[in-house]
């Protein structure tokens, strides 16, 4: 455990991310089809294969170089919502964290933070609009309120995804007012928002990848 996240370490996130939507694939299908289309397991599974053969090619060696990789193909391989909103959370991080290899807790949230607003610059969601800012924000905030508490890295960013899960559980009795499950209107209340559902995971693969847990 260590204060300090290399570009290793975030190449441990990404693929513990592809292979946890991957293998989470069907529920977040299934969560997507009760308020959408059906496709968000496919969508987010789709594009996390794509980053992994990407990757495989050779990861680079710098935070930004990297993580602009991993955005423009969520951007290019995945047709839905999904893909430009995480794509742009990955550009917007990336740009963040600069060419370098290495980022102390700071700048770990101070990328994260570039990225969550990355997607509101997208996707213009305020809280409780029901989608994937409902767990972000919250993850995004508990971060830098435990580092600012004088939090280890590893204690914040599980923190964070401590936040993200249980703002992934709240959307369950929000009514959608972003996205397709918009079209619903009330009908969309009693079940989780699947893009909240896939954020959680990214906050909770990013604190086992942190942490260097199995
Ligand atoms: P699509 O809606 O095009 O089928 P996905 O099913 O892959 O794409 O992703 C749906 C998720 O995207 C939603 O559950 C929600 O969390 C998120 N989403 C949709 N629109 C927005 C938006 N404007 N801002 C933030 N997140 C959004
Ligand atoms: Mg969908």
């Amino acid at each position: 455990m260590t204060d300090i996240i290399g570009t290793d370490a975030l190449v441990d996130w990404i693929s513990r991310f592809g292979a946890a939507v991957t293998e989470k694939r069907e529920w977040l299908t299934e969560l997507d089809s009760a308020i959408g289309d059906a496709d968000h397991g496919a969508n987010m599974s789709r594009g996390m294969s794509a980053v992994k053969e990407k990757l495989a090619a050779g990861a680079p060696a710098t935070a930004d170089e990297l993580l602009k990789s991993v955005g423009m193909t969520l951007v290019s391989s995945v047709g839905g919502a999904s893909g430009p909103l995480y794509g742009t959370f990955f550009l917007r991080m990336g740009m963040t964290a600069g060419a370098v290899t290495e980022l102390d807790a700071a700048g770990l949230a101070a990328a994260l933070r570039a990225g969550l607003e990355g997607i509101v610059a997208r996707g213009k969601a305020e809280a409780g609009d029901k989608t994937m800012f409902d767990a972000m924000a919250p993850a995004v905030d508990a971060l830098d309120e435990a580092l600012a508490g004088g939090a280890s890295v590893a204690d914040a960013v599980q923190k964070a995804a401590d936040a993200a899960a249980t703002g992934r559980d709240a959307t369950e009795a929000l009514v959608a007012r972003k996205g397709r499950a918009s079209y619903l209107g009330e009908r969309s209340a009693g079940h989780l928002d699947p893009g909240s559902a896939s954020t959680a995971i990214l906050f909770e693969t990013l604190a086992a990848a942190v942490s260097g847990s199995s």
